[in-house]
């Protein structure tokens, strides 16, 4: 009898401790992990090449204004506000040369054109997380942009155009560099910056989306 519960008892345990094993093993596992998932499924390419080598000196969010002091950008630029995008910079090496831009995600293009402040501007449609959007890419050289507003769906990492040339016409008589925005739902938004911190919330910052 007293044998009996001995084992009863080394049972129980054995099964407990063989469920915890198997619980744990559960939760590790990346198939099992919702927030793994959803992570891997919403990242987007990015939209030039060597993405891990460029500096991302003006990020979503960034109030600045034309004082060196508030300034990431040297020498700053002239616009003040809160930066609606992620500015992308070129290398060294790429002042003179071409620097093709590529889409970040599939979808049709609804503007191309020249908007003052940006030179070239694409704007394309997308379905980013679940949310329809807009996606501005500014900057661009006007005689290169390779798409047209149509109904055709463009895939991601297609190539739609070069950045513009260094403080001319077809940067906005900026810096060489990308300006990357995404607003919210799909009708055309130019803003780069905002006066109201608030308005920041119909745009969504490009940098978490990105691949690594
Ligand atoms: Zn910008």
């Amino acid at each position: 009898m007293h044998k009996e519960i001995k084992l009863l008892v080394l049972a129980i345990i054995l099964i407990g401790i063989s469920s915890l094993w198997l619980l744990n093993r559960g939760m590790d596992s990346p198939i099992n992990s919702p927030m793994q998932a959803s992570k891997s499924a919403s990242l987007l390419p990015w939209p030039l090449e060597k993405s891990d080598e460029r500096q991302k000196l003006l990020k979503f969010g960034m109030y600045v204004t034309p004082d060196p002091a508030t300034n990431p950008i040297s020498p700053p630029e002239r616009f003040t506000g809160y930066h609606t995008g992620l500015d992308i910079e070129i290398l060294p090496e790429e002042k003179e040369s071409s620097v093709p831009v590529k889409t970040i995600c599939e979808g049709k293009i609804l503007f191309t054109g020249t908007i003052e402040g940006y030179g070239g501007v694409v704007i394309q449609e997308c379905n980013i997380n679940n949310q329809l959007s807009s996606v501005l890419y500014g900057h661009l050289k006007p005689s290169s942009i390779a798409v047209s507003q149509n109904n055709e769906t463009i895939k991601p990492s297609s190539a739609i155009a070069e950045l513009g040339d260094d403080r001319t016409e077809e940067t906005g008589n900026t810096r060489k560099h990308l300006h990357l925005g995404i607003h919210k739902g799909n009708h055309i938004e130019f803003l780069g910056y905002v006066t109201d911190e608030k308005d920041l919330q119909d745009f969504i910052d490009p940098l978490p989306l990105l691949q690594d």
